[in-house]
């Protein structure tokens, strides 16, 4: 057996990587999908084209490197959390499309769960601030407003899955309906603590129990893939949701290690080891994928707004004319002539949690200019960043040793740099920026025995630059002082007049 398949279901295209033993990217197939918009705020996929061009990506990546399922050790999965399909168990078909994560249409729903006081209790059982994001109340929407679709679900007739779930029961031709703790851990009705669906979270959104895939450990032989699909039955032994995959990927496997993905937004998860850390700084608490039978926690914090703001002053401003040329710009000049850019385009997430903040640049003078404005922007993901960073050390008593990186953003060495001055603490890019499929086909590959240990992942994770903190203190100090002021204003925005 020469590699691991990941199946890496994202938001908007799925892809799949053959990995070898080294941990080396042998062979990527990429495909995108349609993004559905029926309706201001709300956001939709058709989860049998999700199937159609997973498979198709699947079967492309082992045509390229000419391989045949007994050259594949096993399938891993990892996937874009909290969309929720709801299928017919005798056909297989959905009974609607897949309700994305980003979709708002189930705030109303939250804001009932909040006003009847259960807000206090959803977090001490699930780890989540309510909310639309997670997958509870769009099971609850699904079934209220598909015609038929609740008398259904009652009769044992229909199935939910987070996309993990789907995927595997298609791979196995119906016959396997589960997923992993993690993306259990997004769905706001899973216990967390005591590893079970919760039977009041269930009865609050009405969700009967007979539609729910069996939850099991991140890293176990779930099923064989039908031989139709690849000529041969593959093992599909992993699945996690994308975010931890990320950070298994980067081997943060004991307490207190760390990981930022800079994609369109931020998402920084700290591992917290066997105890689950409750905030009290606006992080949610959720499950980690690990190797074991056992249970790992970490703490995540998002940033909604991370590369999308280089995105924005490409598309928008027109200062910049590729997200990379954001570099030459930001080393054009020393610093930002004193001003600040907070890019609360739609709130600020956490530590601040307010959605009504808005943008800002703040401290303009005479001689800031488009360089200026580059940078300014570049640091602000830095800015967001350390103030979450500073948040899990708060929250979990573990001063932060170091911030593995990796997302679309992490190549610019400006940001890495300016990054590892403002937590005090040194940043590692490592080689393999896809660590979520990476982390996927580890999950899958130890429990086949492709690797043996943890130990034998470690080895393969290598360094392609670590960047030191080298600013001194003081100035350290004041440029957070500046930064604090500026998301003052962005938050004062949003105050009602
Ligand atoms: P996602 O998975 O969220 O689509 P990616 O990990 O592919 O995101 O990263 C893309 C994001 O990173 C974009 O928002 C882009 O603006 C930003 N980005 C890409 N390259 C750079 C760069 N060299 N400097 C700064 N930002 C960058």
């Amino acid at each position: 057996m020469q590699y691991v398949m990941a199946l890496d279901q994202g938001t908007t295209s799925s892809r799949c990587i053959l990995f070898d033993r080294s941990g080396n990217i042998c062979s990527v197939a990429n495909k995108e999908f349609r993004q559905i918009y029926p309706r201001p705020g709300w956001v939709e996929h058709d989860a049998q084209e999700i199937w159609d061009v997973t498979l198709e990506v699947a079967r492309a990546a082992m045509a390229k490197l000419g391989v045949t399922a007994k050259d594949v050790a096993a399938i891993g999965i990892t996937n874009q959390r909290e969309t929720t399909v709801i299928w017919d168990k005798e056909t297989g078909e959905p009974i609607a499309n897949a309700i994305v994560w980003q979709c708002r249409r189930t705030s109303d729903i939250i804001d009932g769960l909040v006003a009847a006081g259960h807000a206090d209790m959803i977090r001490a059982r699930t780890g989540l601030v309510p909310d639309a994001y997670f997958s509870g109340s769009k099971i609850k929407w699904l079934l209220d407003n598909v015609p038929g679709a609740r008398r259904r679900a009652e009769a044992g007739k229909l199935l939910f899955g987070t996309i993990d779930t789907w995927l595997i029961w298609k791979l196995t031709g119906g016959r396997v309906h589960v997923t992993d703790y993690t993306n259990a851990s997004r769905t706001m009705l899973f216990n967390i603590h005591e590893l079970r669906w919760d039977e009041e979270l269930l009865r609050l959104l009405d969700v009967p129990a007979g539609m729910l895939p069996e939850v099991r450990p991140s890293s176990a032989l779930y099923g064989r893939s039908e031989f139709e699909l690849f000529g041969g039955e593959i093992p599909i032994a992993g699945a996690a949701g994308d975010q931890q995959c990320a950070l298994f990927g980067q081997c943060c496997f004991e307490p207190g290690t760390m990981k930022n993905t800079y994609g369109t937004g931020c998402f920084l998860l700290m591992n917290t080891g066997e105890t689950p850390v409750t905030s009290r700084n606006g992080l949610v608490t959720t499950i980690a994928a690990s190797a074991g039978d056992g249970v790992q926690y970490a703490l995540e914090g998002s940033i909604f707004i991370a590369g999308a703001a280089i995105q924005w002053l490409r598309d928008e401003l027109g200062v910049i004319s590729t997200a990379s040329e954001s570099l030459e710009y930001a080393v054009k000049v020393a610093d930002t002539a004193g001003a600040y850019v907070v890019p609360a385009f739609t709130g600020l997430g956490a530590p601040y949690w307010n959605q009504r903040a808005r943008g800002v640049i703040a401290g303009v003078t005479r001689g800031f200019g488009r360089a200026h404005l580059v940078r300014a922007t570049l640091e602000s993901l830095a800015y967001q960043t350390h103030d979450i960073v500073r948040a899990m050390e708060r929250d979990s008593g573990i001063p932060i040793a170091e911030l593995k990186v990796d997302g679309g953003a992490c190549a610019n060495d400006f940001l890495m740099q300016f990054q590892a001055d403002l937590i005090g603490s040194d940043v590692y890019r490592p080689r393999c920026i896809e660590t979520t499929a990476l982390g996927a086909a580890y999950l899958a590959g130890l429990a086949v025995g492709y690797w043996s240990s943890l130990e034998d992942v470690k080895n393969n994770w290598a360094v392609d630059r670590v960047f030191t903190a080298a600013m001194d203190e003081d100035r350290r100090k004041e440029l957070l002082r500046g930064w604090a002021k500026a998301v003052k204003c962005a938050l004062l925005w949003g105050d009602e007049d």
